[in-house]
């Protein structure tokens, strides 16, 4: 392993946190779980990561329990300040309402079912966060199931499938069982052959256009009245491969009268031809596959699933299955529809996304453009705040619309306590300042609301009575000769003259007051030797390049901090450039 310090590290991180939550004690399972979840690179090596993850979580058990919510406290206070949120809103009883008739099963089981199409974006945060949480409230169940029967048009990958699992362990929603609908077609076929069968389905040769007309005006096509003895002999001849893509499918009868046209003997298999268009982990095994309803409705029982939480543009679903459910003598699951979730200005179509993304329209999954959660990530958006954010909404029917501003507004909460600051010029300028008489020391705590983090210390030395300092260009622009103002923490200045690349000014007084007391404004600076190069990728994907105090260099990769008057950034990567990204305001 070539980065073993950094895996070391992580390892630590995780134990402390589990040691944390379980009176001191970690484990050294779960801390190995929760390793690969995050460094699935080092799946292939999990054997031999063990006895490393026994090591360390044996040092972590023998230290005190203060010693590590010391350590945490220290080296990542993000994920004390999420625990403590946690625990507050439990505390505040802050609930969900609860789920329908939960008496009338053994045990909530809950579920999640994605086609592997795609990665996961902000519009997927309710139907994950939910399903999660109640199967948590009622001691239950969480499924993650994935759909990828549709190896033509939604075609999945399997890069996605691990990315997807990425995303649910980030958002804190790890799922308690796996499926993958590929594994299962066999099971399809056998539900699929007893309905035919016990003639509750039929094989339609139809064209589909002569097809889509007759059900239009509530009429049978011929195939609906064939014996079943033939439409076993249709549903071998499509599994044989006599039919080609688009020749027949298979039916479920329904009422052909029913008031909506689309409910109407809707379809539940199809051929693709995957010789053409092999699937990504079945290859061309099958070339019969089962469509969304038949699949979904069919797993929903024999998984066990008691509550399905979605979205009301489901319930044209819900009535499809329910058919299915009569026909084999199953109940329906409770179902809980809630309303569209629109966020304004977020791109939430999976096939925008990822044409955006093959097309270079975007840098990649995590593309600062993107609503992904990926991006989110990237960006410095906790998974505290989506969560709390979709409790907030919980599960109701109406249609809602949220803005980035709301999103932010959860994130703020979360982040400011932990964010140390800096100062970043951006587009920085030269200040030369006369007539300073002595030297300064200025201590600036990293959290004005935490001295304990400690301080960033600026000596100030005149040469000839001058000190040379930066300023950003922005502020720069605003300035004219007299104008007095403050540079925060170290003194007042009055303004001589300002020319594009420099401004020259006067030492003015030194106490804060001074500056209160006419109002002057406050703004931030950097030694002129102090600037680390630093780039902030803005959330429009464009850069803003300046100068940033050196400490920053200490931060670790992932910390987010606080730009004073600038905004909160996360940092993505520290060398001799630091690369951080915008969160917000
Ligand atoms: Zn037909």
């Amino acid at each position: 392993m070539k980065d073993l310090n950094a895996v070391r590290e992580a390892i630590r991180r995780i134990a402390l946190l589990n040691a944390i939550s379980h009176e001191g004690k970690a484990q050294s399972k779960p801390v190995l779980g929760k390793l690969l979840s995050e460094r699935p690179d080092l799946r292939g090596v999990a054997r031999e990561l063990t006895s490393l993850v026994d090591e360390v979580v044996r040092e972590v058990n023998n230290m005190p329990l203060e010693k590590q919510i010391e350590l945490v406290k220290a080296l990542w206070p993000e994920a004390l300040a999420e625990r403590k949120e946690k625990r507050k809103e439990k505390a505040e009883g802050k609930t969900l309402p609860p789920l329908p008739n939960v008496e009338k099963y053994d045990r909530v089981v809950t579920r999640f079912a994605p086609n592997p199409d795609c990665v996961l974006h902000l519009g997927s945060a309710r139907a994950i966060i939910l399903s999660y949480e109640y199967a948590k409230m009622y001691n239950g169940l969480f499924i993650l199931r994935f759909e990828d029967t549709d190896p033509r048009l939604k075609k999945s990958s399997l890069e996605f499938m691990d990315l997807i699992r990425e995303d649910l362990e980030w958002l804190g929603c790890p799922p308690d069982k796996e499926y993958i609908q590929s594994d299962r077609i066999e099971i399809y076929y056998k539900y699929a052959e007893k309905l035919l069968e016990e003639g509750y389905a039929y094989i339609c040769t139809c064209p589909p256009d002569e097809f889509r007309n007759r059900v239009r005006a509530g009429e049978p096509c011929p195939c609906r009245t064939l014996p079943s003895e033939e439409n076993l002999r249709r549903w071998e001849s499509m599994l044989s491969g006599v039919y080609a893509e688009g020749e027949a499918v298979m039916r479920i009868k329904t009422d052909l009268k029913h008031p909506n046209p689309a409910i109407r003997d809707w379809p539940a298999f199809r051929i693709i031809d995957t010789k053409k268009h092999p699937h990504p982990r079945v290859g061309s095994k099958y070339r019969v596959w089962p469509l969304y309803n038949f699949a979904c409705g069919v797993d929903d029982h024999l998984m066990g699933v008691t509550h399905i939480i979605r979205g009301k543009e489901h319930l044209t679903n819900q009535e499809r299955q329910k058919y299915l459910y009569r026909y084999l003598g199953w109940e329906y699951p409770e179902a809980i529809h809630y309303g569209r979730l629109k966020i304004e200005g977020a791109l939430l179509s999976k096939s925008k996304i990822v044409r955006g993304v093959k097309e270079g329209l975007y840098a990649g999954w995590d593309d600062p453009r993107l609503a992904t959660f990926l991006a989110l990530r990237r960006r410095g958006i906790r998974p505290e705040a989506i969560r709390r954010l979709i409790l907030d909404i919980g599960p109701r029917s109406a249609d809602i619309t949220i803005s980035w501003d709301n999103l932010y507004a959860y994130n703020r909460k979360i982040i400011d306590p932990i964010a140390d600051r800096y100062f970043f010029l951006w587009n920085p300028v030269k200040l030369i300042v006369r007539n300073v008489k002595k030297d300064f020391i200025v201590r600036i705590p990293l959290h004005p609301d935490h001295p304990e983090r400690g301080h960033r210390t600026f000596h100030i030395k005149p040469a000839n009575n001058i000190v040379y300092l930066l300023i950003s260009g922005d502020d720069a622009k605003q300035l004219k000769p007299q104008i007095i103002l403050r540079l925060m923490e170290l003194f007042n200045i009055r303004i001589e003259g300002v020319s594009g690349d420099s401004v020259l000014a006067e030492f003015h007084s030194e106490p804060y007051i001074e500056a209160k007391k006419i109002g002057a404004q406050l703004i931030h600076w950097l030694p002129e030797n102090e600037g680390l190069p630093c780039d902030v990728i803005m959330p429009d994907n464009s850069t803003i390049s300046g100068l940033v105090e050196k400490s920053l260099k200490a931060a670790s990769p992932d910390k987010i901090v606080q730009f004073e008057r600038f905004g909160f950034v996360r940092v993505e990567s520290v060398d001799k450039k630091i690369v951080t990204l915008f969160t917000h305001k």
